[in-house]
C-alpha cells in the first residue's frame, strides 16, 4: 500500500497530559499546523482510565478525576486550534523529522519542522520483572487493571495481592475495591512505604515475590521474607504496580540517545534530544511522575519549540549528567551551557534506597561544583529529590560528564 505524504509544522506524538498540554500552548502561540497523533481511539493517556481523584490540583488548581482532567486538556488543545487525530500509531521514522504512521484510513509519511515525543511510560509487566513460576491468567499491571474495570466493565477476580506500595499501588487498591475484589495483602521489598497505609490491608514489607502458582488461573503468590522464610499468599489476582519503563521504542528507533538512568531520551533543560528538531516531554523522560508534572513539561517545552521554529541553533556542545547509586536518574540529564536553566531552577532526582536527610554532591572531573543538604528523607517511590541548578555556570564545557552523588 502506498503512503500519503504531507507536512505539518509541529507533530506531537501521544495525546496524554504532556502531549495535549504542549499542543495547546503551541497552537495558541501561533506555531502553525500543530497535529497530535494518538494510537488509542480516545485521547488522554493514562488518566482516561484513572477514575479516582488526585488530578489537576497543582496545574489547574482544581481537584478532578482522570477523565475530567483529560476533558479539560483535550478542550484546551482543540480550542487553541491543534488537530487531534486518534487511532493513528506512529510506527517509525523516514528521516530526522519525518515519521511513518498507520491508521484505519491508511499509511502516511508526515514531515514536520519539529516533533514532540510524548509517548509516556508503562509499568513493567510480570515478564520484564523476571518473576518465575507458571503463566496463569489473573496477572495484571495497574494500567491493565484500570482498563479492565473502568473502560470495559470486566470482573477481574475475587482475592488480590498488590505488589508495590507507591502511590500507584493505592490506586490499584481503590480500583480492585471498586471492582468488588478483596485485597488480601500489599507486598513491598522496601522497609516502609512512602504513603500512609490503608486500613484493613496487611502490608508485608521487606518481602520479595519468588514466584506465581496456578494452572489456567492464578492460585497464589510466593514470597521470601527478610528472615529467609518463604510463604505463599492464596489469591486469584496479582497486580504489579509502579516500576516504570518509558515508552521509548519510537525514540530508540529514531536513533535518539537514551539516558542510561531514566531509559527515556536524554534531554537538556529545553527538552531537546540529540536529534535536531526532536523534543521529548512527560513520563517518556522519567517514568512515573505525576500528570501535572507531565503537563507542565509539555507547556514549558512550547517555548523552546517556538524558538526552534524561529531558527534557533540546535546545541552542539553539551555535557551528560550522570548519577551514582543509590540515585537512579536525574532529569534533565544533558547540560547545554548556553541553554536555559532547568524548569523551576532544579534537577529532579530519584533514589532506589531510603536516605535520611540526604547530602547531594555534584562533581566534574573530581572538582566539587555544589553541595546541598535536603531536610526531607528520600524514599523510593516517594517525593522526588530536588537539586538546585545554580552551579551550572561553573561547569567546564570542555570537561568530562557531570556526576551527582547522594549520601
Ligand atoms: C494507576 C495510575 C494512577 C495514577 N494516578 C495519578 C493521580 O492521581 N494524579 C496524578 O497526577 N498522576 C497520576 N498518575 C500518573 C499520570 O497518569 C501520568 O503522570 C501521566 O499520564 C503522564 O502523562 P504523559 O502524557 O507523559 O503519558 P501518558 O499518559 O502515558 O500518555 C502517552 C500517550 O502516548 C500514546 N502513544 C504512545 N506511543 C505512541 C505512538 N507510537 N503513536 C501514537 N501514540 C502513542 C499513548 O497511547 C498514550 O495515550 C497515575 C498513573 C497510573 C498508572
Amino acid at each position: 500500500m502506498s503512503r500519503r505524504t504531507r507536512t505539518a509544522d509541529v507533530l506531537v506524538v501521544g495525546a496524554g497530559p504532556a502531549g495535549l498540554a504542549a499542543a495547546a500552548r503551541l497552537a495558541a502561540a501561533g506555531a502553525g499546523r500543530v497535529e497530535i497523533l494518538e494510537r488509542e481511539q480516545q485521547p488522554g493517556g493514562i488518566p482516561r482510565h484513572c477514575h479516582h481523584g488526585g488530578f489537576g490540583l497543582r496545574d489547574l488548581r482544581r481537584p478532578m478525576n482522570g477523565p475530567q482532567y483529560v476533558r479539560h486538556l483535550v478542550d484546551a488543545a482543540v480550542r487553541a486550534g491543534a488537530d487531534l487525530r486518534t487511532g493513528v500509531t506512529v510506527t517509525g521514522w523516514a528521516g530526522s523529522r519525518t515519521v511513518d504512521t498507520t491508521s484505519p484510513a491508511g499509511l502516511e509519511r508526515i514531515t514536520a519542522r519539529a516533533v514532540v515525543l510524548a509517548t509516556g511510560a508503562r509499568e513493567r509487566p510480570r515478564s520484564a520483572r523476571l518473576v518465575p513460576g507458571t503463566r496463569p491468567a489473573g496477572v495484571l499491571t495497574t494500567g491493565e487493571l484500570q482498563q479492565a474495570v473502568h473502560l470495559h466493565g470486566q470482573r477481574v477476580g475475587s482475592r488480590a495481592v498488590v505488589v508495590g506500595a507507591e502511590p500507584v499501588a493505592f490506586s490499584a487498591v481503590g480500583t480492585l475495591r471498586a471492582g468488588g475484589v478483596e485485597v488480601v495483602a500489599m507486598v513491598t521489598d522496601q522497609a516502609r512505604p512512602p504513603q500512609t497505609l490503608l486500613r484493613g490491608i496487611p502490608l508485608l514489607t521487606h518481602a520479595t515475590v519468588t514466584g506465581l502458582t496456578g494452572r489456567g488461573r492464578l492460585t497464589g503468590v510466593g514470597l521470601r521474607h527478610r528472615d529467609g522464610r518463604t510463604t505463599t499468599v492464596g489469591c486469584d489476582t496479582v497486580v504489579f504496580t509502579g516500576d516504570w519503563i518509558p515508552d521509548h521504542e519510537l525514540a530508540r528507533r529514531g536513533g535518539i540517545t537514551l539516558d542510561p538512568g531514566t531509559r527515556g531520551p536524554a534531554v537538556d533543560a529545553a527538552f531537546r534530544t540529540d536529534e535536531s528538531g526532536v523534543f521529548a516531554v512527560g513520563n517518556l523522560l522519567h517514568g512515573g511522575e505525576r500528570a501535572d508534572t507531565a503537563a507542565e513539561e509539555g507547556r514549558h517545552a512550547a517555548g523552546p519549540v517556538l524558538r526552534h521554529l524561529a531558527g534557533e541553533q540546535w546545541p552542539t556542545t553539551t555535557l551528560p549528567v550522570q548519577v551514582e547509586w543509590p540515585l537512579c536518574w536525574a532529569a534533565p540529564n544533558i547540560i547545554d551551557p548556553d541553554g536555559p536553566a532547568p524548569r523551576h531552577g532544579r534537577f529532579t532526582l530519584r533514589t532506589s534506597r531510603t536516605l535520611a536527610g540526604p547530602r547531594l554532591v555534584v562533581t566534574q572531573d573530581d572538582q566539587v561544583l555544589h553541595r546541598q543538604r535536603l531536610l526531607r528523607p528520600a524514599v523510593p517511590g516517594g517525593r522526588a529529590l530536588q537539586l538546585r541548578a545554580d552551579w551550572i555556570s561553573g561547569v567546564d564545557v570542555r570537561g568530562g560528564p557531570v556526576l551527582i552523588a547522594a549520601y
